[in-house]
């Protein structure tokens, strides 16, 4: 996982916690806590560190990865604000995400280990179908409602199909209201 990633979980814990726990975190890791944006960290470190955030503020992981999702849109695009701006609205970013978001990436960052979605459309709903060998889903999911806000869209998202659940995809409908 990227530094970035990194780098924006630990803006999250200082914002909403403070930095003594973000200090009290990476002590309970044995972690340095010292990550360089563009440079690639073991993923079980990321997980070792939101395990760990889930004690902190005694919510359970999905929902850590969840807020972490939408948190971490609204950083990405503060940071590189030029993709958004390249989609007029919500379902148009989202369909250019597994090609003209991940190929600016691909850029942007060596060997981003990046998921793979296909789309399908069914009228007021979007259906992405995500892959990724992380099973990051509820973290996609955390974007896409970042993603949401940022475009002002009112949507509902289901996830009725999932890796989690032994399936080899997750399907994650995204409908317009
Ligand atoms: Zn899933």
């Amino acid at each position: 996982m990227k530094g970035v990633i990194f780098n924006v979980l630990e803006e999250l814990v200082i914002e909403t916690s403070g930095m003594e726990a973000w200090n009290n975190i990476l002590a309970a890791t044995g972690y340095e806590g010292i990550y360089t944006s563009g440079d690639s960290y073991p993923d079980e470190e990321l997980f070792a560190l939101a395990a760990e955030i889930c004690k902190v503020l005694n919510v359970d992981l999905a929902t850590v990865i969840g807020i972490f999702g939408e948190y971490l849109f609204d950083q990405l695009d503060a940071r590189h604000p030029v993709f958004v701006q390249q989609s007029s609205d919500l379902r148009s970013f989202l369909v250019s995400v597994d090609t003209v978001i991940h190929g600016e990436v691909l850029k942007l960052y060596q060997n981003p280990n990046l998921p793979r979605f296909s789309y399908r459309d069914e009228g007021d709903t979007l259906v992405m179908n995500y892959t990724s060998e992380r099973k990051l889903c509820i973290l996609a999911e955390g974007l896409i409602r970042g993603a949401a806000k940022r475009f002002n869209a009112d949507v509902d998202i289901s996830h009725p199909v999932c890796m989690h659940d032994g399936a080899d995809h997750c399907q994650l409908n995204v409908r317009f209201k």
